[in-house]
């Protein structure tokens, strides 16, 4: 990993990628300059917003539930109805094909800040990983689909991918052009609906790329940049848990937490109550518990290792004491961990002897175990906190 690096390793500038480049840069002018020119002696109707909502929600959904969810992580399984509608709502974002966009996405998962391989690397900048990369014909973001078997067998996908240039056309204009004129407001629809969407949903999309490697909290790691950022969930289906998102980027929810905003997560397990979506995965609650809890081990470990450099060897009484109190609880979730990894050990035994008439009583035992064992994983991250509660007022 390239931790310290910030630049890629040729320094020489590749060439300017036309087409991308004049879409990201035209598009926004001409929103800039047509919107203003057309309210002046127009007014958008109840109507034409609401139209405006739902394709933005559309074309956002698409992204989300569809290339990212769907195509890249393999989250879950759609019907066609479901495929066909995300498919459509993703080629009007116009982010590049299915294929181009999930087997780069996985790139960018595989190889996470790498500065020479991450096609989005938030250690080039925020300007590089938000819009930059795609400027120009970066090495680091050439198509490469080795890493998506799955996608170049997919007759769907592979239409999308052959056909992308019309179809962009099609759904970008062809689409507002029929529901503008459906609903009698031709030239607002096309251009809320049609320009102002594309732009708006362009920007908020590739603030996952800059701002949610940049800005929010690590909740479950710290070994790369991605944050949880819920501001940014917000206004981006619930993409904006991005720490969770790569530490277990096959669970179909970004916003694990129920209360924590994730449209996209919603929609997908709705889906699923009608028979639309299936086999949704769920990383165990105790493996996230266990991510968050020794996440906040490393932190207390970190602070107090700053803080006895600050006292220096003659670490002030207090100060010992919390140091005593970490050490404890840490070898007590040490404990929990080893009965963790035993109990798992266990559940796999019983998996490849599924023979026996007694498993289902042996795995509700060991569910009860595990679920005992969460708890006390909760427990210490508890302690934890309360250890260092009395530090901070210590500090201060
Ligand atoms: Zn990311
Ligand atoms: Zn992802």
């Amino acid at each position: 990993m390239t931790q310290s690096k910030t630049q890629p390793q040729s320094s020489k500038k590749p060439e300017i990628n036309w087409p991308a480049a004049l879409m990201l840069t035209l598009t926004p002018l001409a929103a800039l300059i047509l919107l203003p020119i057309y309210l002046w002696s127009h007014s958008i109707s109840l109507s034409t917003w609401c139209i405006f909502a739902l394709f933005l929600a559309w074309n956002g959904l698409g992204i989300t539930a569809g290339y990212h969810r769907l195509w890249a992580h393999r989250t879950y399984e759609a019907s066609w109805l479901v495929r066909l509608f995300l498919m459509i709502g993703g080629t009007m974002a116009i982010q590049n094909s299915v294929l181009y966009w999930a087997s780069g996405h996985r790139t960018h998962h595989q190889h996470v800040d790498d500065v020479d391989k991450d096609p989005y690397s938030a250690k080039r900048g925020f300007w590089f990983s938000h819009i930059g990369w795609m400027l120009r014909n970066f090495p680091s973001s050439e198509s490469n689909y080795k890493n998506a078997p799955d996608l170049t067998r997919d007759p769907m996908v592979m239409f999308q991918h052959n056909h992308y240039v019309p179809l962009i056309l099609l759904s970008n204009f062809g689409l507002p052009a029929l529901v503008g004129s459906a609903v009698g407001d031709f030239w607002g629809v096309m251009l809320m609906a049609g320009l102002v969407r594309l732009v708006v949903s362009h920007h908020v999309t590739f603030f996952i790329n800059s701002l949610a490697h940049m800005f929010g909290s690590q909740p479950y790691t710290d070994e790369n940049t991605a944050r949880d950022n819920p501001w940014l969930a917000l206004v981006t289906w619930g993409e904006g848990y991005h720490n969770f998102h790569h530490i277990f980027q096959y669970d179909y929810r970004n916003g694990v937490k129920w209360w924590q905003f994730d449209p996209t997560k919603w929609l997908i397990l709705s889906l699923s109550k009608i028979g639309l979506t299936r086999n949704l995965k769920r990383i165990p609650s105790l493996t996230i518990v266990h991510a968050e809890v020794a996440m906040k081990f490393k932190r207390a470990e970190q602070k107090l290792s700053s803080s006895a450099a600050v006292y220096g060897l003659d670490m002030k009484y207090d100060l010992e004491q919390i140091r005593q109190k970490f050490n404890a609880e840490y070898d007590a979730f040490s404990e929990t961990m080893n009965e963790w990894v035993k109990l798992k050990e266990q559940a796999f035994q019983l998996k490849k002897q599924a023979v026996s008439d007694r498993i289902g009583h042996l795995e509700q035992g060991l569910k009860v175990e595990l679920s005992q064992i969460e708890a006390r994983v909760r427990a210490h991250g508890k302690n934890l906190e309360a250890a260092f509660n009395g530090f901070a007022l210590l500090k201060s």
